[in-house]
C-alpha cells in the first residue's frame, strides 16, 4: 500500500515536472544546441545540404510559433519572418541553385541583402531609412527567424537591467571592425582579407553562434543587442530616417507594460518621458510595446505616415 502511494506520488510529481512549458524549452534548448552544432560543422564551412536541413528546425518551431501566438500584429509577423525565410534559404538555393542570397552567398546573381557593396544592398538600405531598422530585425534577417522561433520558449530570460544597457555599445566595435576591413578592401583588396577580414568574420561567426548557446540564460536577443554590426549599421539608419515610435506623454500612465514585453531591454518609459517618442538605434520594431499599451499611447511612424500626413494637409 506504501509502495503505491509512492509510486502514484512519483507518478505526479514527474507529470508535475513535464509541464507543456518545460516541454517546449527542453525542445528548444536540443535544437539550439543541434542548430549551432550543424551550423558551425557544416554548413560555414562549405555550404553542406546538411547546414540547410537544420533550417528545418527553425520552420518547424516558425509553424509552433504561429499556431501559438494569439496577438494578431505578431501573428503577421512571425508568418512574414518564417515565409522569407523559407523563400530566401530554401525556395531560392533550391530552385534558382543560389547560396543564400540574405547573406550574399558566393554568387552574385540573385539580391545580396548583407553583403555591403552589392546592389541590392543598397537599395535595402534605402528601406531601412524610410522604414526603419524593423524591416530587417525585426521581419526579415535569418537571426531573427532563428530567434523568434526554436529561440523564443526562452524571451522570459531576457536580461533587462543598466549592465545590459549599456553594453549595447560593444555592438560599435565589430561595426569598426567591418568598417576596417571596409577601407583595406579600397586600399588593398588582395590582402584585406588576411589583414582584417578574417579576424572579422571568425570574431562575428562564433560569438554569433555561441549567443544561441547563451539564450537559455539572456534571453533571444543576446546577440541583436550587444554584438552586431548590422545592428549598428541599421540603428544609425533609423534614427537618421523616418522611423520612430510617437509617444503621446499625457496619456503614459506609467505601468510600465511597454518594457516587460521588449526584447530588446529599451528604457521605454523613461524615453516617453523625456523625449515624446522612441528613437533609439536598438529599436527593431516588433511592436509588442505598441500593442500591449494599455492606453494606445504609442504609434508607429515612418515614411509612409509622413506621405499620408503631407497629402492630408493638401486635401
Ligand atoms: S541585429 Fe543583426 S543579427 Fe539581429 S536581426 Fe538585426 S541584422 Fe540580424
Ligand atoms: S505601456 Fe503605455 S502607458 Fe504603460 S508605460 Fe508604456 S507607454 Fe506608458
Ligand atoms: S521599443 Fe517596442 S517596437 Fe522597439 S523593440 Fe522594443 S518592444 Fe519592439
Amino acid at each position: 500500500m506504501t509502495g503505491h502511494v509512492m509510486t502514484t506520488n512519483t507518478n505526479s510529481n514527474t507529470f508535475s515536472l513535464l509541464t507543456p512549458d518545460r516541454l517546449v524549452k527542453a525542445l528548444a534548448l536540443a535544437s539550439l544546441v543541434l542548430f549551432v552544432f550543424i551550423e558551425l560543422y557544416f554548413f560555414k564551412i562549405s555550404y553542406h545540404p546538411i547546414g540547410y536541413a537544420a533550417s528545418g528546425l527553425l520552420v518547424l518551431f516558425g509553424i509552433w510559433r504561429i499556431a501559438t501566438e494569439k496577438d494578431r500584429f505578431q501573428r503577421i509577423r512571425i508568418v512574414t519572418i518564417v515565409s522569407l525565410f523559407v523563400l530566401f534559404w530554401f525556395i531560392v538555393p533550391v530552385v534558382f541553385k543560389v547560396k543564400v542570397p540574405i547573406l550574399g552567398g558566393q554568387w552574385g546573381s540573385f539580391p545580396q541583402l548583407h553583403t555591403i557593396g552589392s546592389l541590392t544592398f543598397f537599395v535595402y538600405f534605402g528601406i531601412v531609412l524610410l522604414f526603419g531598422k524593423r524591416v530587417d530585425c525585426g521581419w526579415c534577417c535569418p537571426c531573427v527567424t532563428a530567434r523568434e522561433t526554436i529561440g523564443f520558449p526562452f524571451r522570459d530570460k531576457t536580461v533587462r537591467n543598466e549592465l545590459w544597457w549599456r553594453l549595447r555599445h560593444l555592438k560599435w566595435l565589430t561595426l569598426g571592425m567591418l568598417v576596417v576591413y571596409l577601407a583595406l578592401m579600397i586600399y588593398d583588396a588582395g590582402t584585406a582579407y588576411n589583414r582584417a577580414g578574417k579576424y572579422f568574420y571568425g570574431f562575428v561567426t562564433y560569438a554569433y553562434y555561441g549567443s544561441f548557446l547563451l539564450i537559455p540564460f539572456t534571453g533571444n536577443r543576446n546577440f541583436c543587442r550587444i554584438l552586431c554590426p548590422f545592428a549598428a549599421l541599421w540603428g544609425v539608419l533609423s534614427v537618421s530616417g523616418f522611423y520612430r515610435i510617437k509617444a503621446n506623454r499625457e496619456d503614459c500612465i506609467s505601468c510600465g507594460k511597454c518594457e516587460e514585453v521588449c526584447d530588446m531591454g529599451i528604457p521605454i518609459v523613461a524615453m516617453v518621458k523625456e523625449k515624446g517618442q522612441i528613437r533609439s538605434i536598438e529599436c527593431m520594431g516588433c511592436g509588442r510595446c505598441v500593442n500591449i499599451c494599455p492606453t494606445n499611447a504609442l504609434s508607429f511612424h515612418s515614411a509612409a505616415g509622413y506621405v499620408k500626413e503631407m497629402i492630408a494637409k493638401i486635401t
